[in-house]
C-alpha cells in the first residue's frame, strides 16, 4: 500500500518559555528596534519585552506586532544574540490569542 509521507511541520517560532529566558537576557540595548525598517512610532524596549509575555498590549505594542514582516534585520545587530524577529512572532500569537487590537 502506499504510504503517503507528511512532512514535519516547520518551527514557526520558539516556545513561550524560551522567549521568556530571551527577553530576561535583554540588556535593553535597543539595537534592534533601531535596525528594524518595520518600526514607525517610538516603543521603549522595557514595555516591548514586557507586553511581549504578559499582560494587556498596549495600541502602540499591537500596532508594531502587525508591521513586523519577520524580516530578520534585527538579529544581527543584538550584542547578545537574542532573536527580536522569534519575541515579535510569539507577541503577534499573543496578540492573535488575546483579540487583536486595531488603530
Ligand atoms: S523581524 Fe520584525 S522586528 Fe525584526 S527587524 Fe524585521 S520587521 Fe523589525
Ligand atoms: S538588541 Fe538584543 S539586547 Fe539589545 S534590546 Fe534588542 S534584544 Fe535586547
Amino acid at each position: 500500500m502506499l504510504k503517503l509521507l507528511k512532512p514535519n511541520p516547520a518551527i514557526l517560532h520558539k516556545p513561550g518559555p524560551q522567549v521568556r529566558q530571551e527577553i530576561q537576557a535583554c540588556i535593553g540595548c535597543n539595537e534592534c528596534l533601531m535596525a528594524c525598517p518595520a518600526l514607525s512610532e517610538p516603543i521603549t524596549i522595557d514595555v516591548l519585552n514586557r507586553e511581549t509575555i504578559s499582560g494587556e498590549i498596549s495600541e502602540s505594542v499591537a500596532h508594531f506586532a502587525r508591521e513586523c514582516y519577520q524580516c530578520g534585520a534585527c538579529v544581527s545587530p543584538c550584542p547578545v544574540g537574542l532573536h527580536r524577529d522569534a519575541m515579535m512572532l510569539w507577541l503577534k500569537v499573543r496578540l492573535l490569542r488575546t483579540g487583536e487590537r486595531r488603530d
